[in-house]
């Protein structure tokens, strides 16, 4: 199977993980750099993350054009991605959602902080981008390259950013890296969101966040572990290789 064989099918996989997961519904979006070429990226054309199947994903330039012949719909937020990819050469895969949980971060002024050990993923700082700040009224929507760009410098050389009334993107080495981060992120915000109604919250601490980022490997078969066990619970199992 070749490299982009592989890479479709992991595709596949992580828009099934990431709708059975609840970070995506009907909207929301996964893509993966292509595999031969950093100048492109894969994204399935506009159908909810639970349906997508092989034949849906298609290959676009980073300015979100299609390279081959396509008359179907297309994500009007595609967008995001190749800006990500763009300005983050060290980007594999991006995920766009909006995760209900994250939205009360994306509106105030408290931040999103990684307070459980696997919201350490997302990385010490989660930045607020708020599309107002350029664009003035917007539909909110990412809808063209210059707003995705205004995106990709609000990432900067973070993991996940929080994007106002809207929701968030991240960015990962991988789709398992990317796909971790966005099941976790939402869950670290339900874990903040709790603690803070209590009192007193105490975040991971900078030297807590490097040590668990220093162990971690995309590819270890603890990640694996997690990989198939999202897999089976979506019920695409049998496309794990
Ligand atoms: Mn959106």
């Amino acid at each position: 199977m070749s490299d982009l064989d592989r890479i479709v099918r992991e595709l596949v996989i992580a828009n099934r993980i990431l709708a059975n997961e609840d970070v995506v519904d009907a909207y929301g979006h996964v893509s993966h750099r292509h595999p031969d070429d950093p100048g492109r990226y894969l994204l399935a054309r506009s159908v909810s993350p639970e349906l997508v199947e092989r034949g849906d994903i298609v290959e676009f330039t980073l300015d979100g054009l299609p390279t081959g012949e396509e008359t179907r719909a297309l994500y009007l937020e595609r967008f995001i991605h190749g800006a990500i990819y763009e300005a983050r050469p060290d980007v594999m895969a991006v995920v766009h959602a909006h995760a209900e949980a994250v939205l009360p971060f994306t509106v105030t002024k408290t931040p999103l902080r990684p307070v459980i050990h696997s919201g350490s993923f997302m990385g010490a700082e989660v930045p607020v981008w708020d599309i107002a700040d350029q664009f003035g009224d917007t539909n909110l929507l990412v809808a063209n390259m210059a707003q995705g760009r205004d995106l990709a410098r609000g990432l900067g050389g973070n993991n996940v950013v929080l994007m106002r009334g809207h929701g968030f993107a991240a960015a990962a080495r991988s789709l398992i890296e990317v796909v971790r981060m966005s099941v976790y992120t939402p869950r670290n915000a339900r874990a903040l969101l709790a603690a803070l109604a209590l009192g007193e919250v105490k975040p991971l601490s900078r030297g807590e966040i490097n040590a668990r980022n220093a162990g971690y490997k995309p590819y270890s078969p603890e990640t694996q572990r997690a990989w198939e066990y999202w897999a089976r619970r979506a019920g695409c199992g049998d496309m794990l290789g």
